[in-house]
């Protein structure tokens, strides 16, 4: 069966023009990094191996930021997809609060790339806010204020008594400043285009079909049979990993994004804060620059071959309802609908680091609903080992954690 990873027409590569196209490879080459994947992750490794003077090549097997990259709602915020009091099973607070903080760290490098290129990223800093309508859960969302609030994040706890959001809240913390937004597209664009200007080869519609590798190097073949040699090959092929590794990463889901039209009144009601319910599966919800809104969420068991159109429609209808009774008062029209693959995983960080059995076979792989975040915390660690500089919270996304 042929695995779909993304399906429906995708807000962002609707309403982005196309604004370059690369090459395929069409030459037997060399670098130092061989990166598989054009989405944002492939991005991000280009643009910190490039900014570090060291060669890389991308090879990309259809077109940029047409993955997963394309179907995410790109709604940036520090903190993790579950609670701390949940986590605290698979890893510990300390680790936890530690992984908050690169979040936030992830955050800030994001803003400077934005300020030393300029924001053609439809990049916005915003406040993030998770919440319950739920009694039973108050005390959960409190812990979770306690923790943040005890490690010195800057929140606010929400009650129903100060509540000023449009919608039901029983509890909920606000992140002042502990939040983004960015166009996905667009900013994967950007990275390549500053990181090409320095030196960085992009090679789109040109599929790795195998990897050998020797002593000194790794080499590459492609799909039309030329070949890239390098030092070492960074996957950054995002939920797709069959072909580098037998290793299960992650539980794959089938998630579903709807984004509405553009709504008039929408500043008077919904003040752009990243929103997530606490729900189980949870919803997740934020605005865009031309005032619309995007909720996701309604996971299912992974669907590898998306064509079921009715189940598919059943949970946009869901999502659609959930955002209706939200905000009521709203003139909601949805204008696109989409879904696809997503990985998650038990302590909810992604994968950075070497292979444990190749240190030539490297992984960047941003799952769960962070993923954006520890792309770039992957950029930024992946290219400074390249030089022998090994960050301690490496550890953290090491590739063999969950090993036994
Ligand atoms: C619905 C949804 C919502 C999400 N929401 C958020 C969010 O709000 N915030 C957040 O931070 N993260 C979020 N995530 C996670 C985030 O979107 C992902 O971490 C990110 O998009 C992964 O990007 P990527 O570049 O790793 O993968 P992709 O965009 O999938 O890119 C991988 C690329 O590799 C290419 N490829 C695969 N195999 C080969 C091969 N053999 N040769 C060459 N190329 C190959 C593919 O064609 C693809 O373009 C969400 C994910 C989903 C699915």
């Amino acid at each position: 069966m042929n695995t779909q990873y993304v399906k429906g027409d995708c807000l962002f590569t609707k309403i982005n023009k196309l604004t370059k196209q690369y090459e395929y490879l069409t030459e037997d080459i060399e670098t130092e990094v061989v990166i598989v994947g054009g989405g944002v992750t492939g991005a991000v490794l280009g643009y910190y191996f490039t900014k570090n003077n060291i060669n890389a090549v991308v090879l990309e097997k259809s077109r940029i930021a047409h993955g997963s990259t394309s179907i995410t709602t790109s709604l940036l915020q520090y903190e993790l997809d579950s609670n701390a009091m949940n986590l605290k099973q698979y890893t510990s607070i300390d680790n936890i609060i530690r992984s908050y903080k690169l979040g936030l760290k992830a955050l800030d490098e994001i803003e400077e790339f934005i300020n030393e290129n300029g924001n053609a990223c439809d990049f916005k800093k915003v406040d993030s806010f998770l919440y319950t309508a739920k009694d039973i859960e108050i005390k959960e969302i409190k812990q979770e204020y306690d923790i943040r609030n005890k490690a010195g994040f800057p929140v606010e706890f929400i009650s129903k008594e100060n509540n000023e959001f449009s919608f039901n809240v029983k509890a909920g913390v606000l992140s002042k400043g502990g939040g983004a937004q960015i166009d996905p597209y667009k900013y994967t664009q950007e990275l390549f285009k500053v990181s090409c200007e320095k030196g960085l080869r992009v090679y789109e519609n040109t599929e790795v079909v195998d990897v050998k590798y020797s002593e000194n190097e790794v080499v590459v073949e492609t799909i039309y049979g030329h070949k890239v040699k390098g030092k070492i090959i960074i996957v950054a092929t995002g939920y797709n990993t069959n072909l580098f590794s037998e290793r299960a990463f992650g539980t794959k889901t089938t998630t579903f994004n709807i984004a509405t039209k553009p709504i008039n009144n929408i500043e008077d009601i919904y003040k752009g804060v990243n929103v997530r319910d606490n729900e189980d599966p949870y919803n997740y919800l934020r605005t865009t620059t031309d005032n619309r809104i995007i909720i996701g969420g309604e996971d299912i068991n992974f669907i590898p071959d998306i064509s079921n159109e009715k189940l598919c429609n059943e949970n946009y209808d869901k999502l659609e309802q959930r955002l209706k009774n939200l905000f009521p008062k709203l003139n909601i029209d949805i204008e696109y609908r989409y879904c696809g693959a997503f990985a998650s995983t038990q302590d909810n960080l992604g994968f950075l680091g070497k292979d444990p059995k190749n240190s030539k076979l490297w992984y960047c792989l941003g799952y769960g609903a962070n993923g954006i975040l520890f792309s770039v915390l992957g950029g930024m660690m992946l290219s400074k080992l390249y030089s022998g500089e090994v960050n301690k919270d490496l550890k953290l996304f090491k590739v063999n954690r969950f090993d036994s």
